[in-house]
């Protein structure tokens, strides 16, 4: 199994029908992207900053010490693309003992972008710090959990505020590709609007699923009724990725689906062609990359969204 997987490892993402696929990393902190490499990543495609915040005694960290985080990931991955998301803190990850103040950890409370757009001068430093670092290597900022068009003008006024800091401190910074979650319903069914905002978005299951279902996703007495092949959404997903198709939009998934190797043909037959995941999960995604025909996974993948039960059709493993 060892060599297999060494072998793997070097093998190009290719499907049968020469479609180049994107294995990406879901990492939580900088030192990651060295598990990333080792399993095959050819970029980060979800870093979550939120795990620089959680579980401190002290101070939240400044835009110094993010910078030097999201620089050591940056440089770790020597030139691949490296997408890091702002804090996605609340629900189910809260930040330290003491530290939590106003905020209730809640999943439908003030959490990810809604945190950080009542705490701008934090939300600021984070952007400063992620836009140095751009300095060092491709970075894509992403936004976890936005749902309506105010909160897309209120990121974009501050990151131009954030640059604007920086120039007028004289501080060096990078161009930044800017990307926006679709975890919530609406964003999916509003996609377009996103699209003519973002470079790219990414499609987080976890959090799509436990929205569009009404499952909490950290409640145990309803984990058996959390289905991310529940037929309304997929065909969320499936109405994401065309859109991003149809308009050129780079569209990826992040969410542990991606990293699930019995659902990966069904994704490619969806038209996905960049998966983010634990690094564990790479190459076993890749072995299924490596056997598909997505023409036939395409006409396949139709039937699995027109039924009721996809679970029916979905092949057993
Ligand atoms: C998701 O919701 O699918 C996702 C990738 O984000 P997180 O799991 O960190 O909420
Ligand atoms: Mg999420």
């Amino acid at each position: 199994v060892r060599e297999r997987q060494s072998q793997l490892q070097h093998t190009p993402a290719v499907t049968r029908d020469g479609e180049k696929i994107s294995l990406q990393a879901n990492i939580e902190l900088p030192t990651d992207t060295v598990a990333a490499l080792e399993h095959g990543a050819d970029g980060i495609g979800l870093f979550r900053s939120e795990f620089l915040f959680m579980g401190r005694t002290g101070d939240l960290p400044d835009e110094e010490e993010q910078y030097q985080a999201y620089r050591q990931a940056v440089e770790g991955m020597g030139g691949l693309p490296v997408t890091i998301r702002t804090v996605d803190i609340g629900a189910d990850k809260p930040l330290g003992k003491g530290r939590q103040g106003a905020l209730q950890p809640s999943a439908l409370g003030l959490r990810a972008i809604r945190w950080s757009l009542a705490e701008p001068v934090m939300f600021r430093a984070q952007l400063r710090a992620l836009l140095r670092a751009a300095c060092h290597g491709p970075v894509n900022i992403l936004i976890p959990m936005l749902a309506q068009q105010a909160e897309i003008e209120q990121v974009l006024a501050q990151l131009e505020q954030a640059r604007q800091e920086l120039r007028d401190t004289g501080v060096a910074f990078g161009p930044i590709q800017l990307g926006a979650m679709i975890e919530v319903p609406a964003a999916a069914l509003m996609i377009d609007q996103f699209l003519d905002v973002f470079d790219f978005v990414s499609i987080g299951t976890n959090d799509l699923t436990q929205y569009t279902l009404a499952i909490d996703r950290a409640d145990e007495s309803v984990a058996h009724l959390f289905d991310a092949l529940h037929p309304a959404v997929l065909r969320l997903i499936a109405h994401v990725i065309d859109r991003c198709r149809q308009r050129g939009k780079k569209v990826s998934v992040c969410g542990e689906m991606a990293g699930e190797p019995a659902i990966t043909h069904l994704l490619l037959g969806m038209g996905l062609r960049i998966f983010s995941s634990h690094p564990a999960q790479i190459l076993a995604v890749k072995e299924q990359v490596l056997c598909a025909d997505t023409r036939a996974l395409q006409t396949w993948a139709q039937e699995v969204l027109a039924s009721n039960d996809p679970r029916r059709l979905m092949p057993v493993r």
